[in-house]
């Protein structure tokens, strides 16, 4: 079934009106223009997201609308959270933390955790968020890596997580606990409310250079062990500008980024850009919900909203009258991250939701948006957009002396590139230079995507360099064949791996979890590979589909294919500390 193009008006409502005007009068100089700076050269992210509004007069601005999982909502205004922040970066001021210190963050998504990443960042510190659904061994492990001195968590997650090993991490100096005032601090701990009260809402943000270290990332593991992506303050000069390109970021917006702060999207889009564009950003404590997010859209009037394919693909599964029963008139603008977003989740939207998810690309290493489908732009479901004004991207072969050659016709195969400099580029991986060195070749950044760009300069994600099948004589990208058999009325969510095979080389196999309603049955397998094969091709299509309940995702949402690898072959399953759903 071919996917037609969605077309844009002529004449757009979007920042980013003229793509190739823009592109064409686009200098990362007058990007950062648009941030104050700090006087003598400094820029902090703290500075620039919060106390930049209230210098401005925008104070009274809502920064943060906080929705707990009980009902009850909570406003922090900008002059609100500058104060918080500030008090916060005293606090820690006062306990001796300062530039290059680790702070980690161990919370559900609460207000103090925001407080306390652009708190950390105020003082001067570094910032480095964990997902609170970690077990004990991955925050260690992380916080070891990461020489963490300060971690900030509740009285639960401390007593279940962390106290067990607390002592024999030498670096962790402080633990500082969001706690109610009626419990009980394990000794040895602070009280985030305390510190508060105790701090200073005046304290300036620290006079940070552009090129201090600001964040410390672990990626999704989704490949491999996860490596700890090291960020600067200058990142925010990219968070804001793609935050406003990409996402189409104005004073006003109400914006709704799903994504958690423990991954990279939920720090970068989820509290630094939405602050830069002076937005109001929704934050929902609780988890996903097919009724509780329509209801979020409708009653906090969302007008740009920035999620992922897992989450759309269970919003699905949820059906199509679900969304009938809200009104999601205030929607301006909807966007995806995280995985390839099947054009049949993007066409399911314009058909059910009346607006098209827009897809774009980024890399916890890449720190920001760097392919995306504008507002402005015509969308071709499947595709991943194209490059932001200031990045140059381009796919790129290996030459036989180790360097790259960018490759000119479209529709090629190859891997995805990005030539390097762009303000929010990882600066290393920690403790792990051999690593980081590898990642390039000349200008070039290499993203382990491998992907192809169309004569139109739209790019089309093909898969992960270790995903892709290579099956008699043939390269087979994962997402295409995913894609293929999501279109069948019965799939919900599906991966494709490469089995090795002794005449092929590989064949390729589907695991296949069905929508409500369905159930696997050899009749229904068969239907699936007839679909595939009708779609596909033979030398293309499933040899092989297995009925699985559940995929294997991260905690990021991210299918994690290496696991279905491992389990199918015997082998060891590797690092599965990001590991959310086991019910293969
Ligand atoms: P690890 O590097 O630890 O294996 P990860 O690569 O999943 O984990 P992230 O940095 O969170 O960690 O994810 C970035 C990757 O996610 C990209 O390299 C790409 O493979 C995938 N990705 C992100 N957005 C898209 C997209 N729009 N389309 C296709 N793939 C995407
Ligand atoms: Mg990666």
């Amino acid at each position: 079934m071919p996917f037609d193009i969605i077309a844009k008006p002529a004449t757009p409502d979007s920042n980013l009106p003229d793509y190739d005007a823009v592109c064409a009068g686009f200098s990362w100089e007058a990007a950062r223009s648009e941030l104050d700076g700090l006087p003598g050269g400094g820029l902090n992210i703290a500075h620039e997201a919060v106390d930049r509004h209230v210098a401005a007069g925008r104070g009274s601005v809502v920064a943060l609308r906080w929705l707990g999982k009980q009902g009850d909502v909570r406003d922090f205004s900008y002059a609100d959270l500058a104060a918080a922040t500030g008090r916060f970066a005293d606090a820690l001021t006062r306990l001796g933390i300062g530039r290059g210190d680790r702070v980690f963050s161990l919370a559900g998504r609460l207000p103090e955790l925001y407080i306390a990443a652009l708190g950390t960042l105020k003082c001067g510190a570094v910032f480095s968020p964990l997902f609170s659904a970690f077990g004990p061994e991955p925050v260690r492990a992380r916080i070891e890596r990461g020489s963490g001195r300060v971690l900030v968590t509740t009285p639960a997650l401390y007593r279940r997580k962390v106290a067990g090993w607390r002592h024999e991490v030498g670096s962790l100096d402080h633990v500082i606990l969001i706690a109610g005032p009626d419990d009980e601090l394990p000794e040895g701990t602070l009280n985030f409310a305390a510190l508060l009260d105790a701090g200073d809402p005046q304290f300036p943000a620290a006079a940070t250079k552009p090129e201090d270290m600001a964040l410390l990332h672990f990626t999704s593991g989704t490949t491999g062990l996860p490596k700890g992506a090291i960020h600067v303050h200058e990142a925010v000069v990219a968070h804001h500008i793609t935050g406003r390109y990409a996402l189409d970021l104005r004073p006003g917006d109400i914006f709704w980024c799903t994504a958690d702060p423990g991954w990279v999207t939920g720090t970068s889009y989820g509290i630094i850009a939405p602050l830069t564009n002076g937005a109001t950003m929704i934050v929902d404590e609780a988890e996903f919900d097919a009724d509780r997010w329509y209801a979020t859209l409708q009653d906090r009037k969302v007008t740009v909203w920035y999620t992922a394919p897992t989450a759309i693909r269970m919003l699905m599964k949820a059906g199509d009258d679900l969304p009938k029963k809200y009104d999601l008139s205030a929607l301006r603008f909807m966007s995806s991250v995280g995985e390839p977003l099947n054009p049949e989740a993007v066409e399911w939207s314009q058909r059910v939701l009346g607006r098209p998810f827009h897809d774009n690309w980024w890399q916890t290493e890449t720190g920001g948006i760097m392919i995306a489908n504008y507002a402005s732009m015509d969308v071709k479901p499947g595709s991943m957009g194209r490059s932001l004004p200031g990045i140059e991207a381009a796919i790129v072969q290996r030459r036989e002396d180790g360097g790259v050659e960018p490759v000119e016709a479209p529709m090629t195969l190859g891997e995805l590139a990005l030539k390097k400099g762009w303000p929010s580029m990882f600066r290393g991986y920690l403790n792990d230079e051999e690593r980081y060195a590898k990642c390039f070749a000349g200008d070039w950044y290499l993203t382990g995507d491998l992907a192809m760009r169309d004569a139109d300069g739209y790019f089309w994600f093909v898969g992960r360099a270790d995903d892709v099948i290579k099956s008699a004589g043939h390269l087979i990208g994962p997402f295409e064949v995913e894609s293929a058999l999501m279109e069948h009325p019965a799939v919900a969510e599906v991966a494709v791996i490469g089995k090795p095979d002794p005449i092929v080389g590989e064949t390729v196999k589907a695991f296949v979890a069905l929508k409500p309603g369905f159930e696997p049955s050899e009749a229904l397998r068969r239907e699936l590979q007839g679909h595939a094969r009708t779609r596909l091709g033979p030398a293309v299509a499933p040899k092989e589909i297995d009925f699985r309940k559940n995929l294997p995702k991260t905690r990021s949402g991210k299918i994690m294919r290496r696991l279905l690898k491992a389990r199918e072959f015997g082998l060891p399953e590797g690092d599965i500390s990001t590991l959310e759903s086991d019910e293969a």
